[in-house]
């Protein structure tokens, strides 16, 4: 068949060992771990598994290399993620494939990542020779001000199993920007998509040292030293507000520069005023795009009474005529959890809700027979007290509950730990202008059921992070302000 011949071309051709000082190489002590399709089950292929030993030569690579990257022109350095740009966009198809095939999502789906990945990459290629400072007089007229950028120095990139390509772009990209050098840990369960880019990253010219790529089955056992050697001087994760609490306790040693992109728990809101049919269309997405394996996912609908049950039975409706498939099969719309673990946490979930006084309009059993594959479902009246009004579902499961008027709707968005993004559905301008104050979140979306943009900073408040990436302000990440003061050039 064309598209097993595709897949077994793609996999034969990886590079699947670690990427150290621009050599690719076995892991030191001969050890390899398995990627898994999670529509199968099936092993995709093996991977060069770094001891800490890998971990630290990746970062005396990274460090050695830091003061010439610094130095290079930021035109060469734009000038390399361009070629990867191009490169990313001209595989197009191959990125697309392999996401699909060590993450599960749909490979439409899969296609829409890889154009929001390379965008990083030419975003931040127009962003690197943008980079300045500013001269000033100071207000006594006795002495100059030269304030500078630098780059911040080595960094430590550890990236989720969600977004193989984007949340890996979304670092890598504004490190070479700014002239940083990199260690990265690409998350087990998805660790090709990374080597891959790996690979035009090389073919684009990047000297050796600056990127280095290290996948290991022992996360904490290679990160940790990192994290206690003074040379590396920042931290960027992607994941769980749980594992990200962890490292940012680890990274105070060192005082590191830290991005945490975190955990969110997104309220959808709709109010009696939206265009309903709007609302449902933006809720399909917020809801399933990635499986709802997104930390932006609308985690929690609100929905006003007066239209609460309209909008419950419409969107059970449309869910329930989704194809639930695997994502290299043209009409998949909605592909496998990632694993069997991530599973049993929705079903939980969903048992939980429905303890609480919770109807399942459609779905709310796991699909029989291979892979990990779980039904899209909407679950009507929930309990004030369910688990999954608190905790991220990770799944396709759309939990709805009421409210009547705008204040209630805000205390209830707002009564979690987490403050990455909210949704709301309303055609009352007024009302958009308060949540725009009122909602804790680091972003919000007006009438539209996905926020993220390259050109856009994301990020979140509460525990759902610190710092941005993307936008202008994701360069900033990996700059530090260096002012140098200088005598009052006519002696004064
Ligand atoms: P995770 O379990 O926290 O893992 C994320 C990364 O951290 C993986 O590479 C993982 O390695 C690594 N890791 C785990 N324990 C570690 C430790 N003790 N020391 C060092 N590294 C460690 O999260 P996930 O399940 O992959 O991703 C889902 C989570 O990411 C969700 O909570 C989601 O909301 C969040 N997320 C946030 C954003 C955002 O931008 N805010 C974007 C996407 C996802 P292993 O792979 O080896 O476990």
């Amino acid at each position: 068949m064309a598209f097993e011949a595709a897949q077994s071309q793609l996999i034969g051709s990886l590079r699947t060992g670690l990427y150290v000082d621009g050599t690719w190489r076995d892991a030191s002590a001969g050890a390899t771990f398995d990627v898994e399709d999670p529509a199968t089950g099936e092993v995709l292929t093996t991977v060069a598994d770094a001891t800490p030993e890998d971990g630290m030569a990746a970062l005396d690579a990274a460090a050695a290399a830091q003061g010439s990257w610094a130095r290079t022109a930021p035109r060469e350095r734009a000038e390399i993620l361009r070629r990867a740009f191009e490169s990313v966009t001209a595989r197009a198809d191959d990125f697309a494939l392999l996401m699909t095939l060590e993450m599960g999502k749909p490979l439409a789906e899969a296609r829409g990542e890889v154009t929001y990945g390379a965008e990083f990459l030419r975003w931040f290629s127009e962003e690197a020779a943008r980079v300045s400072g500013r001269y000033a007089i100071a207000p006594d007229g006795k002495a100059r001000l030269m304030v500078h950028k630098r780059p911040v120095g080595p960094c430590l990139f550890i990236t989720p199993w969600n977004f193989p390509l984007a949340m890996a772009t979304r670092k890598i990209a504004p490190a070479i920007a700014a002239g940083c050098t990199m260690v990265v840990k690409p998350a087990a369960l998805t660790p090709l998509t990374t080597l891959l880019l790996t690979s035009v990253l090389e073919e684009a010219g990047l000297p050796s040292g600056v990127l280095n790529v290290v996948p290991t089955s022992d996360a904490g056992g290679v990160t940790g030293p990192l994290l206690r050697d003074p040379r590396l001087r920042k931290l960027s994760f992607t994941g769980s507000t749980e594992v990200g609490r962890r490292l940012l306790k680890d990274s105070a040693d060192q005082v590191l520069r830290t991005s945490m992109e975190l955990g969110g728990n997104a309220p959808f809101l709709v109010f009696e005023d939206a265009d309903l049919d709007a609302a449902l269309d933006g809720a399909m997405l917020a809801k399933l795009r990635n499986m709802g394996e997104a930390c932006t996912a609308a985690n929690r609908f609100l929905v006003h009474a007066s239209v609460a049950e309209e909008f419950g039975s419409r969107l059970a409706q449309r869910m329930a005529a989704l194809p639930v498939a695997r994502g290299t099969e043209e009409d998949s719309k909605i592909g496998p959890l990632i694993d069997e673990k991530s599973r049993q946490k929705v079903q939980e979930l969903v048992d939980d809700a429905v303890g609480t006084g919770g109807r399942v309009l459609t779905g709310g059993q796991p699909q029989a027979g291979a892979g990990y594959f779980y039904p899209p479902t909407v679950i009507s009246g929930v309990g004030s007290d369910a688990r999954i009004l608190a905790e991220e579902v990770f799944g396709p499961v759309a939990p709805i509950v009421t409210f009547t008027d705008e204040d209630e709707a805000v205390a209830m968005a707002n009564d979690t730990e987490f403050g990455l993004v909210g949704y709301a559905y309303t055609r009352d301008v007024s009302r958009t202008l308060r949540l725009a104050d009122t909602l804790e979140s680091g972003m919000l979306g007006i009438n539209v059921g996905v926020v993220s943009n390259p050109a856009a900073p994301f990020g979140g408040v509460k525990q759902s992070g610190l710092g941005r990436e993307g936008g202008f302000e994701g360069i900033e990440e990996y700059l530090e302000t260096k002012y140098v003061g200088l005598a009052d050039p006519f002696g004064g």
